[in-house]
Order: structure tokens, then C-alpha cells, then sequence
């Protein structure tokens, strides 16, 4: 079992579950980075003591130096000492910043060879076989925390040979906006957005979840994740949030796993893996569900979805061009500067991308994001 761990981006909705996770199993913490938050990193310092901490904004990690000159912990600041932490020596770092801006601490992590839970999904889409290779070179093991993924993940536990997978089943909540038409979501609201039936996560990944985006973008992180093709992943909505996903093999039996929908499982399933330990989390009592239900999802509506199965099909950088169009639109969505429906706009549009498509190094990733982020804001200006 690990004894130490590193996180980034430990302010927000992963970072702090991890670290209930990590305080239960005693785990020593090398290293935290957060983005600008740091009255609750100031907390986290407090209490788990770690050697190195990053603060990307400037400004706010000086006022922390200052706050916590009496403790021995280390502030470094900028997208740097982020990185400086996701290379320090630890038996897991787990990446769970939001966006792009987790890219090159995972290369980090991965080159320094320590062992990466990802929760940071904008990691394989964006970095897509730039980032899978890596690994394979540098010999890490990358451990899915994204809930559908740790249950594909463990439903393939004694699966010896990967041939035998016939599909993934990839499962789906269905969002806020489960059952609307397409014209009824042109105008909604950043709150209606934001009221996720079954899980409390941090904003972009709400509002992803209500474009339905965040599945196309587990598409494209289960293809990368598990080898598997496209066309052999299948989405399904299933409104309780229970089963979290499943595998089909050859013989047609399907192997699924299931919990009640808290993100310490999956956390600590790729902390501990491929041991088991007791959770805080409460047992699932099956019971309490008349019915588990499942249904295509409406691609209509939730034109997300398909944009990403056609990046994945056109291969090279289109993930990353999916993914970049996205996060500027979810960003301007949540400034109120477009339209609810704009957010696929953009994401449709930016699949015309024309550029070095094949390129697959992480400078042509790192333009390629910029270059559509800038189109995505000119679009809307
Ligand atoms: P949050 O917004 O709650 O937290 C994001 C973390 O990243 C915070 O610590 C934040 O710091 C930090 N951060 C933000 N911007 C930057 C930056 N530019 N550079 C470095 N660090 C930054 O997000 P979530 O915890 O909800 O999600 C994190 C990742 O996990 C996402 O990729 C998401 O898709 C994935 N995920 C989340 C799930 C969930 O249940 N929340 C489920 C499955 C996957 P600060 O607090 O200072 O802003
Ligand atoms: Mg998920």
C-alpha cells in the first residue's frame, strides 16, 4: 500500500475528497498546489503538514508565505512550482486540476516516474497519444479516478487479455437537463446549469455535465484509457448514478461496478489499487432503488457528445481542438458572455480546424489549444 502522496489541485472538489481519503489511510502528503484559493490550502497546510506547497497565482502565494512563516512548509508559486511538485518523489500524485493546465504537470509526474492518479480527464483528451505513450516509455502506471473509468478499470481486474473486450459500457447521469429539446436549453441559466441531480463537483465539470460534454469527453479518455475503439464504446444514461460502468466481453457477459455516487470510491480505489481498504463511504443498499433504468442518450440534443466521437475518428490533434473549443465556451457560458446553446456552437465549429493535425508533440498541442481558444472568443466577440 502507498504511504505518500502528492495533489494538485487539492482545493477543489477532488483535491479535498483525496485528502479525506489520504487522512483515513494515514498517508504522509509531499506536496499541494492550488490556483489562487489559498485560505483552504492554508488549512490543508495545517493539518497535513506538507514539505512543498504551489500557488500559480503570484500575488496570493506571497500573502501565503507571509500567513504561514510559522510552519516548515515550502511556498512556491507559478505554473512552475506546480510542475517543481508534480516532479517531487512521491508513491502517487494524484492530478486533479481542472483543464488543460493540468497538461504538463502529468508530463511532469509521468517523467519524474511516479505512479499518477488522474482525475484530470483534460489530460488524455488533450494530450491523447502524446500522453499514453509517454507513459508506456517512462514505464507509469496512470490510475483512472473519473468514477465510470475506475469502474471500467476494475471490471477488467483478471481480464488477461484485452482482446476479449467487445464493448465498454460507458454510463451517463444525463444531467440537469435530462428529457429537453434542444430549443428548450438555448437560454438557460448558469444556476439551472449548475444543479446537478446526483453529484457536487466544481463548475466546469457541472456545466460539462449538463452539455452532456463531459461524457464526450470520457469517450475520448475511455478510448485513450483502454485501447478500445470508438465504435466499441457505447454511452448509456442511467439516471441513479449507480452503476458506474461496465465491460461486455466476447462471451457476452458483462461486468459492471456499482456504489452509491461519492467520488472517495473511485479516489481510493487508485490510491489503494490493487488492494482494498475500508471507506467512509456508506454501503450501497440496493433496495432503496424500485428500478435502475437505462437509455440511449439524446444526441440530438446533446450535440457534444457526437463532436467528440468525430474528433476521436478524425484522430491526432481533433481531441485536443474539441476540448480547447469547449473549455473557452464553458468559461464564457459561466461569465455570462454567450448562450447555454452556443457551447456546442463553438465545439461544432471548431472540428473545421485546419491546421497541423498530426503533430502530436506537446508544443503543436500546447499552440493548437491556444490558436482554438483565441478563434473560440473571436467567434463570439
Ligand atoms: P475544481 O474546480 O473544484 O478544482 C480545480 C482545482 O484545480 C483547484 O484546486 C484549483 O485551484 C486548481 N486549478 C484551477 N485552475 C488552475 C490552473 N490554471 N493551474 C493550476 N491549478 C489550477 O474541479 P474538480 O475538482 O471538480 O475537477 C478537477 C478535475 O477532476 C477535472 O478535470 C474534472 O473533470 C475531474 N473530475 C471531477 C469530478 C468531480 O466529482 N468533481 C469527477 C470526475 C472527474 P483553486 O481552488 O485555487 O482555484
Ligand atoms: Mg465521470
Amino acid at each position: 500500500m502507498i504511504k505518500s502522496l502528492t495533489v494538485l489541485g487539492s482545493t477543489g472538489s477532488i483535491g479535498v475528497q483525496a485528502l479525506d481519503v489520504a487522512r483515513l489511510m494515514g498517508l504522509k502528503i509531499v506536496a499541494l498546489t492550488a490556483n489562487v484559493r489559498t485560505d483552504i490550502l492554508e488549512a490543508q497546510i495545517r493539518e497535513f503538514h506538507p514539505g512543498y506547497v504551489a500557488v500559480v497565482d503570484e500575488k496570493a502565494a506571497a500573502e501565503l508565505k507571509i500567513k504561514i512563516a510559522d510552519t516548515d512548509t515550502v511556498v512556491l508559486s507559478g505554473s512552475d512550482g506546480v510542475n517543481e511538485c508534480a516532479s517531487m518523489q512521491a508513491d502517487t500524485v494524484l492530478n486533479s486540476i481542472v483543464g488543460i493546465a493540468g497538461l504538463c504537470p502529468t508530463v511532469c509526474a509521468i517523467k519524474s516516474r511516479n505512479r499518477l492518479a488522474l482525475a484530470n480527464k483534460e489530460t488524455l483528451v488533450a494530450g491523447g497519444s502524446f500522453i499514453t505513450e509517454l507513459a508506456k516509455e517512462y514505464g507509469v502506471d496512470i490510475l483512472p479516478v473519473d468514477s465510470e473509468h475506475s469502474a471500467i478499470f476494475q471490471s477488467l481486474q483478471g481480464c488477461a487479455d484485452k482482446k476479449q473486450i467487445k464493448k465498454l459500457l460507458l454510463t451517463a447521469s444525463g444531467g440537469p437537463f435530462f428529457g429537453k429539446t434542444a430549443s428548450e436549453l438555448e437560454n438557460v441559466t448558469l444556476e439551472q446549469a449548475l444543479n446537478h441531480p446526483n453529484w457536487s463537483m466544481g463548475a466546469k465539470i457541472t456545466v460539462d455535465s449538463a452539455t452532456m460534454m463531459n461524457k464526450g469527453l470520457e469517450l475520448i479518455e475511455a478510448a485513450r484509457l483502454f485501447d478500445v475503439a470508438p465504435k466499441d464504446i457505447d454511452i448509456l444514461v442511467h439516471r441513479q448514478s449507480v452503476l458506474h460502468s461496465a465491460v461486455m466481453f466476447d462471451d457476452n457477459s458483462v461486468i459492471a461496478q456499482l456504489g452509491v455516487p461519492d467520488m472517495r470510491i473511485p479516489i481510493q480505489y487508485a490510491l489503494t489499487y490493487p488492494d482494498r481498504f475500508v471507506s467512509p463511504v456508506r454501503e450501497l443498499d440496493l433496495a432503496e432503488y424500485a428500478s435502475l433504468t437505462f437509455a440511449k442518450p439524446d444526441y440530438d440534443t446533446f450535440r457534444c457528445i457526437g463532436c467528440c466521437r468525430t474528433a476521436l475518428e478524425k484522430g491526432g490533434i481533433y481531441t485536443t481542438v474539441v476540448n480547447a473549443a469547449n473549455e473557452k465556451a464553458n468559461e464564457l457560458f459561466r461569465k455570462g458572455k454567450i448562450r447555454f446553446g452556443d457551447i456546442a456552437r463553438s465545439v461544432e465549429k471548431s472540428l473545421e480546424f485546419s491546421g497541423n493535425g498530426i503533430d502530436m508533440t506537446l508544443e503543436n498541442i500546447l499552440e493548437t489549444d491556444k490558436i482554438i481558444r483565441k478563434e473560440t472568443e473571436e467567434m463570439w466577440q
